[in-house]
């Protein structure tokens, strides 16, 4: 939406696996179909890795006897994609289910028109929305953070490389559906799946939100709580338990175009528009635990964080008060 940069969040977030992690390399599943000799046993899958062609085909090659050695990576889609998920579940589990068009999180994966029309993609449904207000004020909220077909993102993600890990082979047993017990060999079962995957990783990815409203910073200061309990995973095989990941944040820098001793935020720093963007109002809080960072080369003033807990306590309330105003709107009771 606007063209103009106001205010930016960069948070540093570091993500530590101790069990199993996955993330395919799609390239696998083609070298093993042109490689693979009868009675060679390769795994199913090894993990991504920024490995050149030479050297990921050296250590597929090898993948029949130990596993990889690579510089291996997360992409940030792959954190991004369930970030946002999670983010979807709060905001739905806040609101009215039968809430109008744009109020709850919508499905992006809903396209057809037999769908539910409260849950229609935003991407489908403002396709041929009006202009008397922006394509963002008509949104919803996941899609005013995460974007849509025709309103870009607000928040990006970093590939994230493995910083450290160890690489190993997990053997996955079938499960007879109709007995529950193991699959028996005999009926050529047996542990049929044989995965390459990474423990005990950690990584780390830099968040960046640009022209952020308070309540999207509260909401991401919820979707953090989650990680940190360890509730969401990312990854292949979540059924299998696999990718059940930690988060934790290290570091959080507020850029702004001029100097200030609050959280200023979209509304607070244009007044004028936010209408038309369907901006919520609401002054910028006071918080002292900040330090400037030096400015060379630069025109903004840049604050880091220096009390994470108390920022994400200052931030998160304004995600609360947003949704009350949603469901105001909604005329819905308030969901506890
Ligand atoms: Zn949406």
């Amino acid at each position: 939406m606007l063209k103009r940069k106001l205010c930016q969040a960069d948070i540093t977030w570091e993500l530590t696996c101790s069990g199993p992690l996955l993330i395919r390399d799609e390239r696998f599943t083609e070298w093993k179909a042109i490689h693979k000799k009868k009675d060679e046993i390769f795994p199913d899958c090894i993990f991504l890795s920024r490995s050149t062609k030479a050297d990921f085909d050296k250590a597929a090659r090898e993948s029949k006897n130990k596993p990889p050695e690579l510089p291996f990576f997360v992409p940030g889609t792959s954190i991004r994609g369930p970030f946002r998920a999670q983010a979807e579940r709060i905001i739905r589990s806040l609101l009215p289910e039968n809430a109008e068009d744009g109020l709850t999180a919508c499905d992006p994966f809903l396209q057809g028109k037999q769908a539910d029309r409260t849950l229609l993609s935003c991407s489908k449904r403002l396709a041929k929305a009006g202009k008397e207000k922006s394509i963002y004020c008509q949104a919803c909220p996941a899609c005013r953070l995460f974007g849509c077909a025709g309103l870009g993102s607000r928040i990006t993600f970093t590939d994230a490389d493995i910083e450290q890990h160890a690489s190993v082979f997990r053997d996955m047993i079938g499960i007879d559906r109709f007995t529950g017990g193991v699959y028996s060999p005999e009926k050529g079962g047996g542990a049929n799946m044989h995965f390459h995957v990474l423990e005990n990783t950690k990584f780390t990815t830099k968040i960046s939100v640009v022209n952020f409203e308070m309540w999207q910073i509260g909401l991401l200061a919820y979707v953090f709580r989650d990680f940190a309990e360890q509730t969401v995973s990312i990854g292949y095989g979540k059924t299998k338990g696999f990718g059940l990941v930690k988060g934790e944040v290290k570091d959080i820098i507020l850029t702004y175009p001029k100097a200030t001793t609050r959280i200023e935020h979209l509304a607070s720093l244009m007044k004028d528009e936010n209408g038309y963007y369907g901006i919520i109002n609401c002054e910028a809080p006071e918080f002292e635990h900040v330090t400037d960072l030096p400015q060379a080369m630069s025109f903004y003033c840049q604050k880091k964080v220096t009390d994470i807990p108390s920022f994400m306590q200052t931030v998160a309330p304004f995600f609360n008060c947003f949704i009350d105003e949603l469901n105001k709107r909604a005329g819905g009771e308030e969901i506890q």
